[in-house]
C-alpha cells in the first residue's frame, strides 16, 4: 500500500505515508469508531478522473453524521485533496481511501469532539480478481440495521465482513454471501449482489445493505438499456433457475458469480446481462464511448 516515496494526506498536510501514525489510545482503535470510503480514479482520455467523487464524499459525510464524527472538510475540498494526492504520487489509475477517525486518547463511549482525516492512495487491481466467483451462504448474517447504521460505511462493521469472508475461504469458496436478519439475501462482505432470471435483474433493496455506488450505476445502466431491475427481498431458494449472477463494488468493479453453494447458474458469466453491463461499466469509468454495437440484451 505504500513505500518510502508514498505521500498521504493527514490532518491538513501531505506527509510521507510511512510516517503517518496513530496512537494506541485512539478511541477509534478501541471501538472500531471510524468511517471510510473506497473510491477509484481511472485513466481516461481527459486524464485521471475520479469516478463519482461527489457521491463518495457525500456518503462519507452521511457516514460521519450517522456515528457522530465531525468532518471538517467539504465535498469540494475532499475532491481537491484527492486529485492532489494522485498527482503527488504520480498515479492515474488508483484506489483512494479516506478514513475519518478519532485519534485523541479517549476511552469513553461518547461521540468524539474532533476527528482526524487520513487520505491514502494505492494501485489496486480488481479486489475479487476477474474469474467468476464461487459463493457460499455465510453462517454470519449482516448486522441488524436496528443495531448499527448499516447504510453508513463504518469501520467496525467490517469485523462482520472479515469473519464472514475468512470463514467462506476456509471452506474453499471464493467469497461469502450474507443474509439479513430475516433470511433474505443481503450482500457480500464488500460488494453488492445481483442475479438474472428470465432476462430481468434482481438485487436486495435498501435497508440492510450498503447502497453501493456501483450498484446504483449498474441499475442506471441496465434501465437505460431497457432491462427491468427489481430491488426486492429474495431468499437463497429464489436463485433456483437463475441464468447468472454478479457482484458490484468500487474495489471489485463488476465480477461474475458462477455458483452459490451447490447451485450453479445456467449460463457462463460471459453470456449473461451482467457481462454486458460489466463492459458498459468499464467504458463509463474509463471515459470510453459505449461500444458501437448496441446491447442485445432482450434478444
Ligand atoms: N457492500 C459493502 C458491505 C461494501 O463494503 C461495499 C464496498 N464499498 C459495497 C457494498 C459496494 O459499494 P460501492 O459500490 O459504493 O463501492
Amino acid at each position: 500500500y505504500f513505500n518510502s516515496n508514498t505521500v498521504a494526506f493527514l490532518d491538513g498536510e501531505f506527509v510521507q505515508a510511512s510516517e503517518a501514525t496513530c496512537g494506541v489510545y485512539a478511541q477509534s482503535l478501541h471501538y472500531g469508531y471510524a468511517v471510510f470510503e473506497g473510491i477509484r480514479a481511472y485513466n481516461t482520455p481527459q486524464g485521471s478522473q475520479i469516478f463519482k467523487a461527489e457521491e463518495h464524499f457525500e456518503r462519507l459525510h452521511y457516514s460521519c453524521k450517522a456515528v457522530g464524527l465531525p468532518l471538517d472538510y467539504s465535498v469540494a475540498e475532499l475532491t481537491q485533496i484527492s486529485y492532489q494526492l494522485l498527482e503527488k504520487n504520480g498515479l492515474t489509475d488508483a484506489y483512494l481511501r479516506p478514513l475519518v477517525y478519532a485519534a485523541t486518547p479517549n476511552m469513553s463511549l461518547k461521540h468524539a469532539a474532533s476527528s482526524n482525516l487520513l487520505m491514502a492512495v494505492w494501485e489496486w487491481g480488481k479486489y475479487l480478481g476477474d474469474q467468476s466467483l464461487r459463493l457460499t451462504i455465510s453462517p454470519y448474517e449482516r448486522p441488524n440495521p436496528k443495531a448499527v447504521p448499516i447504510e453508513a460505511k463504518v469501520a467496525g462493521h467490517y469485523v462482520n465482513s472479515i469473519i464472514a469472508s475468512s470463514e467462506a475461504k476456509g471452506r474453499g469458496y471464493d467469497e461469502a454471501l450474507l443474509l439479513d436478519m430475516h433470511g433474505y439475501v443481503a450482500e457480500g462482505p464488500g460488494a453488492n449482489f445481483f442475479f438474472e432470471k428470465n432476462g430481468e435483474l434482481y438485487t436486495a433493496p435498501a435497508g440492510s445493505i450498503l447502497r453501493g455506488i456501483t450498484r446504483n450505476t449498474i441499475i442506471d445502466l441496465a434501465r437505460e438499456a431497457g432491462i427491468t431491475v427489481h430491488e426486492q427481498f429474495f431468499t437463497p431458494a429464489e436463485l433456483q433457475g437463475a441464468e447468472g449472477a454478479f457482484m458490484t463494488g468500487t474495489a471489485a468493479e463488476v465480477i461474475g458469480v458462477s455458483s452459490v453453494d451447490e447451485l450453479v447458474f445456467e449460463k457462463p458469466f460471459a453470456e449473461t446481462i451482467g457481462a454486458q453491463l460489466a463492459s458498459r461499466y468499464h467504458a463509463l469509468v474509463t471515459g470510453q464511448p459505449a461500444r458501437a454495437q448496441s446491447l442485445e440484451l432482450r434478444a
